[in-house]
């Protein structure tokens, strides 16, 4: 039997027609950018998260470049991120006119803490983005601590996280402001790509709004240079769907997590991932840390099982940052993750003989 690492048509097939009706009444409206569905979906996301802002962005990417962009960055201001995540989050910092400066992580949680952001802090360090890695949170309370004694902004890259939370706090209500991305695989998906700015902060709530289109909120006069960054109302109206039905499909996938938890527990060579008290993890990767990673990959790519490698390389070792100077052995836990982990299909709609099966083929692979 093999196992698809996602299948979104399984998800499409079981609210088809909810969604459809989304999307005629769009068509019939032919009112596809920014308009009412974003608007509500802009409220409905404040709500949900906890904040009284949000706002519609074209991507993930953009809900952090924009909020960056709107520190107004002077040459040299610097940002901590760390180097064990996508790339978007240091491209976005880049692109906003900052220098990053990339930071380890703690290698249980797979995140940042307060204690390796400031490993790379210096003077110029304006902001820090801490990416709440799989599905867990890096811990708020902390890394919110240690920016406020420095003047710093804290901007959360949630693009994973939605519907995750830390002792209550809501990622993306944990910071200065979130940033969600509803790129179709992520835990909250669009049918293209999408994300969302959230933020307690009305005057940055304004400012982003401005910068996503053009830098201006009346047509034709502009304060400051935006870009063109609006979300679509077809989006907004697919999204505003999946929005009501996304506690349920958390609470499967934490099921298949503790699943895998059980039935993977023992496995010589595998280390399942931690969940830190306080947490609720959203598992929009299920990812494990195991010995003899390649061969393991290629084994169960061979028996038609998916599985996937959220990250092969450190960003302070990527080729278009060589200027920054990353060299190898800078950032040990996240070099040694980089060669550990692989990602298994952990999707809602999985099913429990399918889990069996992932654990059976990894088990049989090191029994071996
Ligand atoms: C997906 C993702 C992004 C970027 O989102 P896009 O919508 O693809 O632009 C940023 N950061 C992380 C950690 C992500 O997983």
């Amino acid at each position: 039997m093999s196992v698809p690492f996602l299948d979104l048509t399984l998800q499409y097939r079981s609210i088809r027609t909810e969604i459809d009706e989304a999307i005629q009444r769009v068509v019939t409206s032919q009112g596809f950018v920014m308009g009412p569905e974003v608007q509500g979906l802009e409220g409905e996301i404040a709500a949900y998260v906890g904040v009284p802002h949000a706002v519609g962005v074209a991507s993930g990417t953009d809900a952090i470049l924009l909020p960056l962009r709107a520190l107004d960055p002077r040459p040299g201001d610097e940002v901590v991120i760390p180097a064990f995540t996508f790339f978007a989050t240091a491209g976005a910092v880049w692109n906003a006119g900052f220098k990053p400066v990339f930071c380890d992580v703690d290698p249980a949680s797979f995140n940042v803490t307060a204690e390796t952001l400031d490993a790379a802090w210096t003077a110029r360090t304006r902001a820090a983005v801490p990416v709440h890695l799989y599905g867990q949170m890096a811990p708020m309370d902390e890394i919110r601590a240690l920016a406020s004694r420095r003047g710093a902004f804290v901007l959360e890259d949630a693009a994973q996280a939605i519907g995750a939370s830390q002792g209550g706090a809501m990622a993306g209500s944990a910071g200065d402001a979130g940033a969600f991305s509803f790129f179709p695989t992520k835990n909250l998906g669009g049918f293209g790509d999408g994300g969302i700015v959230t933020t307690t902060d009305e005057e940055l709530a304004e400012k982003v709004a401005k910068l996503r289109v053009h830098g201006g909120r009346q047509m034709y006069h502009h304060e400051m240079v935006g870009t063109n960054s609006r979300l679509d109302a077809l989006q907004a109206a697919v999204l505003r769907v999946k929005l009501k039905h996304l506690d349920r499909w958390t609470r499967l996938r934490r099921r298949n997590a503790a699943l895998y938890d059980e039935v993977l527990a023992g496995v010589e060579g595998v280390r399942t991932p931690v969940a830190l008290p306080q947490q609720l993890h959203v598992y929009n990767q299920y990812t494990v840390r195991v010995d003899r990673r390649d061969e393991l990959r290629a084994f169960l790519t061979e028996r038609g099982i998916g599985n996937g490698l959220y990250y092969p390389l450190g960003l302070h070792l990527q080729a278009c940052f060589s200027s920054l100077g990353g060299r190898e052995g800078d950032l040990p836990n996240t070099e040694r993750l980089t060669r550990e982990v692989v990602s298994l299909p952990i999707f809602p709609e999985l099913t429990e003989g399918q889990i069996m099966e992932v654990a059976e083929s990894i088990r049989s692979f090191y029994a071996a």
